[in-house]
């Protein structure tokens, strides 16, 4: 019989590469590491932003060689079921896999049609699929505004969405391509968005940064904003006013992605987290970092930082011995001054850790 205690990861993505990696690195060959996920490649889903703009950015890991790098049983089917009595997760192929601990990693999905109108009409950066339409779409508000038809691209953050500040990003990229397609004259750029505060869950201090960023390049932008429905070529507000559009790009609300019956969660299905480690509450060996989880804001720079802290949670419990401090989080939503710089980061050196089986605290000395 092998004694080996045993930790299955369900999802590919941030919080899952970034739980296995870090137990690997602290607990060495001392422990049986499967990864289940539905897909053969981690997404670096934060680089979809620059797909539209025909950039070429590093968008796909495929996990087959860094999970053989590391020892670690790669199962490529999705999660069918999850049985925390039996300590068994199902697969979709038929297989099942035992665990003493189960880390769900399986991230949030979008869930439009919580606004009629939305599935419909925008475009959004979700895939790079989308992403991809997105760059034809704005290469004919181009052509238009080169053959003299003024342009409105209007940028929507509804309600639900727990992650704007892509949308922000987008908006100064899509100004700086305009910028270069030299139809910036033609093209106006707003911005609407459910939240009281530009950015508010990064703090106070990136409203005033966003409006004089946004002022100085001509960005019409609005605050507290809540859309009621959208239309083929207009968005309705709360308030009963009006926008019109020739282009809608949107960032809908969030859901998780997998449901977990049995398992505490929100109403959109989040994970109830012990916020210190990521631990399912009622549960005393299942965590859930990253989007899974009922942490309120979704970016993959908080995801790693919960990962991190479950790992250490469960190789402590594993070998006390094996690592000195424990990190445990304590985020409070609006107060921390690395989450921006941190999450512009991850889009560059993730890929390139995740490629050599690292992760993220490694840092780039690690590769
Ligand atoms: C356009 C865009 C830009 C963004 N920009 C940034 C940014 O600049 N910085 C930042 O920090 N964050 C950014 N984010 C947010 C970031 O992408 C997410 O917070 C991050 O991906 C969450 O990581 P995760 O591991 O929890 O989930 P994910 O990365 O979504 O990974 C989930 C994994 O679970 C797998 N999975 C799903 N269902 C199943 C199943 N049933 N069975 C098995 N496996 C399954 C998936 O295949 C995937 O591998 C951006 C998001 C978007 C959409």
């Amino acid at each position: 019989m092998n004694a080996s205690p045993s930790v299955a990861v369900v999802g590919g993505g941030f919080a899952g590469l970034e739980a296995a990696f870090t137990l690997r690195e602290i607990l060495g060959e001392q422990l049986r590491l499967t990864l289940i996920t539905d897909s053969p490649y981690f997404l670096t889903r934060p680089n979809n932003i620059y797909v539209p703009f025909g950039r070429d950015p590093r968008l796909y890991v495929g996990l087959a060689s860094p999970a053989t790098r590391r020892g670690i049983d790669l199962r490529r089917s999705p999660l069918a079921a999850l049985d925390t009595d039996a300590n068994r997760i199902d697969l979709a192929d038929r297989e099942s896999v035992r665990y003493d601990y189960a880390v769900l990693a399986t991230g949030a999905a979008m869930r439009p049609d919580e606004v009629p109108g939305l599935a419909e009409h925008p475009h959004t950066i979700w895939t790079p699929d989308k992403a991809k339409a997105l760059g034809t779409a704005l290469q004919r508000v181009a052509e238009y505004a080169h053959a003299g038809m003024e342009q409105r691209v209007l940028l929507l953050v509804p309600p639900g969405n727990l992650c704007s500040a892509p949308l922000y990003d987008f908006a100064l990229l899509l100004e700086e391509w305009l910028r270069s397609e030299l139809v910036r004259d033609q093209v106006q750029i707003e911005l609407t968005t459910f939240e009281d505060r530009y950015l508010e869950s990064f703090g106070p201090d990136l409203h005033g940064a966003a409006r004089a960023e946004f002022a100085a390049r001509g960005i019409t932008a609005a605050t507290g904003t809540a859309v009621n429905a959208v239309h083929p070529d207009h968005v309705v507000y709360a308030d009963g006013s009006t926008r019109p559009f020739d282009l809608l790009v949107t960032f809908p609300p969030h859901v998780a992605a997998v449901a977990y019956p049995g398992l505490s969660a929100s109403d959109r299905g989040f994970l109830k987290t012990d916020p210190a480690t990521s631990r399912v509450m009622g549960t005393e060996n299942v965590f859930a970092p990253g989007d899974a989880g009922d942490f309120p804001v979704k970016l993959a720079y908080l995801a790693l930082r919960q990962a991190d802290a479950a790992a250490d949670e469960i190789a402590w419990r594993i070998d006390p011995t094996a690592k000195g401090d424990r990190r445990r989080l304590d985020f409070e939503v609006g107060a921390s001054p690395l989450w921006n710089p941190g999450r512009m980061s991850v889009r560059v050196y993730m890929p390139r850790l995740f490629a050599a089986g690292r992760p993220s605290q490694t840092g780039i000395g690690g590769l």
